[in-house]
């Protein structure tokens, strides 16, 4: 387990199944603390057990198994309640309170930001509190997540709309894919001297079994081939190199395509 300490509240960090993270948003003042997609039960009930502490909420960005498998069984081990968006109110397992981006949401009082950003799935929402954001299968590490049930346009103003957060969030994803993702970046960018840079420090890391997440979101602009096309000069030369247009969306949607067959 990995601490990360923000203002008024402790990320912890909890690997789960092959390259899962699972997030405990530790606010003590509050009496809270939440579980971010529960993939499995067992690292989490060992994590709360050193900690002390009874889970109080489970928080889910969608309605993946690997993200709500354990939701059951947490909630019936500690009674804990369940967070999930409005569009999958039915695909999350026991939830309890729907929220979405136009709703307001507050764990005993301390306020927490939703946002929607379907395009992996299309209920997908992503959760905000102070400088970190946990954001599922959104973003990840040089990467994004698969566009399973949503089109490429609604993925490109999910991508778009986290890019308008602060350069300093902290990128808590939700999956380890830092190193893979690098690789074919490296492939869909070749002249950003970041993200070799970016490769030997991931390289380091995964070599001493340290996480790569969480990230900040600057870093992610200046390396994320997902982000990139919000560089004007980006988007110019990727278009000529692959003879396409050379609007954002029609950048990013050959950019996933690419990786899709990568
Ligand atoms: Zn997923």
């Amino acid at each position: 387990m990995w601490s990360y300490q923000h203002t008024g509240f402790t990320v912890h960090q909890i690997e789960a199944l092959s390259d899962n993270y699972i997030y405990l948003i530790d606010i003590a003042q509050a009496d809270i603390l939440a579980v971010v997609d529960p993939a499995e039960i067992t690292p989490v009930a060992r994590a709360c057990e050193q900690l002390g502490r009874t889970p109080t909420h489970i928080l889910n960005t969608h309605h993946h198994s690997d993200h709500t498998g354990a939701n059951l069984e947490l909630k019936a081990r500690y009674g804990c309640r369940i967070i999930g968006s409005e569009a999958d109110e039915a695909r999350i397992p026991g939830i309890d309170e729907v929220v979405s981006e136009a709703s307001s949401f507050n764990l005993n009082g301390v306020e927490m930001h939703i946002l929607d950003v379907p395009g992996h799935t299309r209920g997908h929402i992503a959760f905000a509190l102070g400088d970190a954001l946990f954001c599922g299968d959104v973003l990840f590490g040089a990467g994004c997540g698969r566009i399973f049930e949503g089109t490429a346009e609604q993925m490109w103003h999910s991508l778009n709309k986290l890019s308008q957060l602060d350069d300093n969030t902290q990128v808590y994803c939700a999956h380890e894919y830092t190193m893979a993702n690098l690789e074919f970046a490296l492939h869909a960018d070749p002249d950003n001297a970041g993200l070799a840079a970016r490769m030997e420090r991931t390289r380091t890391m995964r070599q001493a079994n340290t996480p790569t997440i969480p990230g900040t979101l600057a870093e992610e602009m200046a390396t994320n081939p997902f982000l990139r096309p919000l560089d004007k000069s980006f988007r110019q030369s990727y278009a000529s190199r692959h003879q396409i247009r050379d609007d954002a969306l029609s950048v990013f949607t050959h950019i996933r395509n690419a990786k899709n067959h990568w």
